[in-house]
């Protein structure tokens, strides 16, 4: 059983065996569990460690983190803590049992054995857990087949009223369910369908379907992950507008399709909040004053948010870049635009704006003046008010005209100059 401990990281298996020690000392049971346990037996990599502690978890990791020389948060409200350990995370909670009193409102917890904090959890595959005490390290207790479920590729629930409980429960099931390509259970399914049916997913409070959401939208390949959802549930539980067709589900393989392209071909390589470009390809099917309610109900980020609502306020406009255009016009029309909004129209447009926005993003995107206000001060041009005015057109000459040195940008500016003081004079 050890075995399955074998796949983590040396530091990794010396924090577990810090841990066994210490539980052993302080007469705690404490356990690996959900994700980890789950992606330990499909041989997948570990990034962060879950930890249940049949005892007070927060008393065990102060300690633990002594013993690393970490520091750690604790959460005591949720009898949890964390502790960050190189650029890893090991989350502890105490053993706990969940009573749902509302559907879908978070339940009353209270402390209780690894059996029932087992029980509380979404699905087979994720409610196994390893034991690491002394005697039983590394052995795995599987009390609902989880095991069983990983070999057969099956998404299953614990229970029949799990959806009803939960029912972010039913993206976390197209997640795994898309993520691994499982499959889920039929009795599963009809439960899926039912909660669906008595639209469990409007009764979850908006924040918690965002981070289901944004949890689903970066994954790799979420387009797949959109498409099941249409299917399956449709996408009315964020807005009762939000109805896609078979047009917009191409627009989202082509954000796919453009992010592998843009990642493989465009020179640069910048962060992206990619999710955010497909999130806004479900609101955008709202109109504009809609879109900006929802991403307040959502509780997204003022920049998530801003990103999302121009995308689909430039939907429209952004058109008129369709006929070729002066490269300054298409500099000017992309240029205030996030990079995450550019994406979006290359992928909505498809081949209609292709070549202008691969033009902007290879070739206009970074160009930046050598010249600034002080070295037309030190050309002694006046007034000081008219300098933005000249930088500005002199990027757009020097956009058009490919100026390359700093001479060339003087000599123009001069011309700009000389113009405008022309019509100030008139
Ligand atoms: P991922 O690989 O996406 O991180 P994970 O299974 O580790 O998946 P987390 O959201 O980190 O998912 O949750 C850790 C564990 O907590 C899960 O494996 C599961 O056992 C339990 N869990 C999380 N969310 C729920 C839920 N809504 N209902 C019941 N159990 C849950």
């Amino acid at each position: 059983m050890i075995n399955r401990l074998k796949n983590l990281s040396v530091e990794f298996k010396n924090i577990l065996k810090e841990s066994s020690c210490l539980a052993d000392s302080l007469g705690f049971k404490v356990y690996l569990v959900g994700g980890v346990v789950r992606d330990l037996i499909l041989e997948k990599k570990v990034f962060d460690l879950d930890i249940v502690v049949q005892g007070d978890a927060i008393v065990f990791a102060g300690k633990l983190s002594e013993l690393l020389g970490e520091k750690f948060q604790r959460h005591h409200s949720f009898g949890t803590a964390t502790v960050n350990f190189n650029a890893h995370k090991i989350d502890f909670a105490t053993a706990r049992t969940e009573i749902y009193s509302k559907q879908g409102v978070l339940p009353k917890v209270s402390p209780a054995s690894i059996t029932e904090d087992l029980f509380r959890r979404d699905f087979t595959i994720n409610a196994m857990a390893i034991s690491l005490n002394g005697d039983d390290y590394g052995k795995l207790i599987d009390l609902h087949d989880g095991f069983l479920d990983l070999k057969k590729k099956f998404i299953r629930v614990l229970h029949e009223k799990s959806f009803l409980d939960d029912p972010t429960r039913i993206l976390r099931a197209i997640r795994f369910e898309q993520r691994f390509n499982f499959k889920f259970e039929d009795e599963t399914y009809k439960l899926i369908k039912s909660a669906l049916n008595s639209d469990a997913l409007k009764f979850v409070s908006h924040h918690r379907l965002r981070d289901e959401i944004v949890l689903m939208l970066k994954e790799s390949n979420p387009s797949k992950y959109i498409k099941r959802i249409h299917h399956l549930a449709g996408f009315c539980f964020i807005n009762g507008q939000i109805k896609l067709e078979q047009k917009d589900l191409d627009v989202f393989f082509r954000i796919e399709h453009s992010l592998n392209h843009y990642h493989k071909r465009l020179k640069k390589h910048r962060i992206l909040q990619a999710y955010l470009i497909y999130l806004a390809g479900i609101l955008c099917k709202l109109p504009l004053d809609k879109v900006k309610k929802t991403t307040y109900d959502l509780g997204l980020k003022k920049g998530e948010a801003a990103i999302i609502y121009s995308i689909r306020k430039g939907l429209l406009s952004i058109k008129t870049l369709k006929n070729y255009k002066t490269p300054h016009i298409i500099y000017k029309t992309l240029k205030p635009y996030s990079l995450e909004s550019i994406l979006f129209f290359y992928a909505y447009y498809g081949k209609d704006l292709k070549r202008n926005i691969e033009f902007f993003l290879n070739e206009l995107a970074d160009i930046k003046l050598k010249i600034r206000g002080n070295d037309l001060k030190r050309l002694g041009f006046k007034p000081l008010k008219l300098y933005s005015e000249i930088l500005k057109k002199l990027l757009y000459v020097k956009i058009d005209k490919r100026l390359k040195t700093k001479k060339e940008e003087l000599s123009s500016a001069q011309r700009i100059f000389y113009g405008l003081s022309q019509q100030l004079k008139n």
